[in-house]
């Protein structure tokens, strides 16, 4: 039993005591006491109920009898009125026990049964999310292959296809292995600056691509934090990926630290097609995506990195204003 539940039992226990002592002595000094302790017995019950179900309750009830019955039966008047009004209280306590116990388990099984099937569906949902991804970069391979086999086309090129769709596919793998392990940091005394201008440099082949410039405005003084730089350089890329994604041609994506008084405020800032209320609310949602080859997972896993190393991540955003995502992380001083 867990350790918060022993003291309901203990609780119960007393309280049961307790009704007793006082109902019984006050059986000849006062009538209407005597009548209003016995209504006092519903309060272990019900507590056996709402916290044990239907067999805590029925347990509760069987101790309460074994309490009022032998006194029942001790002061037994044979007053038709007296009595009858005592042995209706032993019943109706009964059918308060049953009641409300039945409906606690009836609720709590319903409730166990509503998880179950969100449990489910939520794997199923990731387990065809996960497939989807893959499917395409997978028939890419097969396709690029089966051209290397029949001699078509030019080897070289295939070969690069092929590299490129493995790639997306270790991307898919990697987001999805982050997401669902726990994380556990491997943190040292490293320098912010370093870390972003690798994350800036992991993504600028992308930024080249989509014809978006990447600057960053970094303090040149070192900006000393513990942290875990593969990680954090991670967090920082999926951001800056976001960012070029949602950026035109020709746009700018600026990546800037200050150092506060014990905080380093890192800002990724984006002037691209911004967000919804819909979207900016759903963001942080594993696999939510609003991209036809995205994982949903980046935001996830920067938030999740950002927050084991007790920092703060803020995003905002106005459809056609462009993004802020602005991160706070705690300075070594
Ligand atoms: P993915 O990039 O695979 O779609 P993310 O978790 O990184 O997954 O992002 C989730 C969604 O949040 C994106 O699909 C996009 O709609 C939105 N989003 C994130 N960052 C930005 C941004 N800087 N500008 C506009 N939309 C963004
Ligand atoms: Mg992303």
């Amino acid at each position: 039993m867990r350790e918060g539940r022993k003291w309901y039992v203990l609780v119960i226990f007393l309280l049961g005591v307790c009704i007793t002592y006082l109902h019984s002595s006050t059986v000849e000094t006062s009538h209407s006491l005597h009548d209003i302790y016995r209504q006092l017995y519903y309060i272990p019950l019900l507590i056996g109920a709402l916290v044990f179900g239907l067999r805590g309750s029925a347990l509760t009830y069987l101790f309460i009898c074994a309490l009022y019955v032998p006194y029942l039966a001790l002061t037994w008047t044979g007053t038709v009125y007296f009595e009858v009004k005592r042995l209706l209280f032993v019943l109706f306590a009964g059918i308060v026990a049953f009641l409300v116990g039945f409906f606690i388990d009836r609720d709590r099984k319903q409730k166990m049964e509503l998880e179950k099937e969100r449990y489910l569906a939520g794997l199923g949902q990731v387990s065809t999310t996960i497939v989807h991804d893959l499917k395409n970069p997978l028939i890419t391979v097969l396709g690029y292959a089966r051209r290397i086999r029949e001699g078509k086309g030019e080897p070289a090129e295939a070969a690069g296809i092929i590299m490129d769709s493995a790639e997306v596919m270790q991307n898919i793998v990697t987001d999805v292995l982050d997401f669902a392990r726990p994380i556990s940091l491997e943190k040292e005394d490293g320098e912010a600056g370093t870390v972003i201008r690798k994350a800036c440099d992991f993504c600028s082949e992308k930024a080249v691509e989509r014809g978006v410039t990447l600057a960053f405005e970094i303090p040149e003084t070192p900006l000393k934090i513990s942290l875990d730089a593969p990680r954090m350089q991670r967090a920082l890329a999926n951001l800056i990926a976001n960012a070029i994604d949602a950026s035109d041609p020709g746009g700018k994506v600026t990546v800037s630290a200050v150092e506060g008084k014990d905080r380093l405020v890192i800002v990724v800032t984006d002037r691209g097609a911004g967000m919804d209320k819909d979207t900016l609310n759903n963001i942080f949602i594993p696999f939510f995506t609003k991209k036809q080859s995205g994982t949903g997972l980046g935001m996830s896993i920067a938030k999740k990195i950002i927050e084991a190393h007790d920092g703060t991540i803020q995003v905002r955003s106005g459809p056609g204003q462009g993004t802020q995502v602005t991160i706070g992380l705690p300075l070594k001083r």
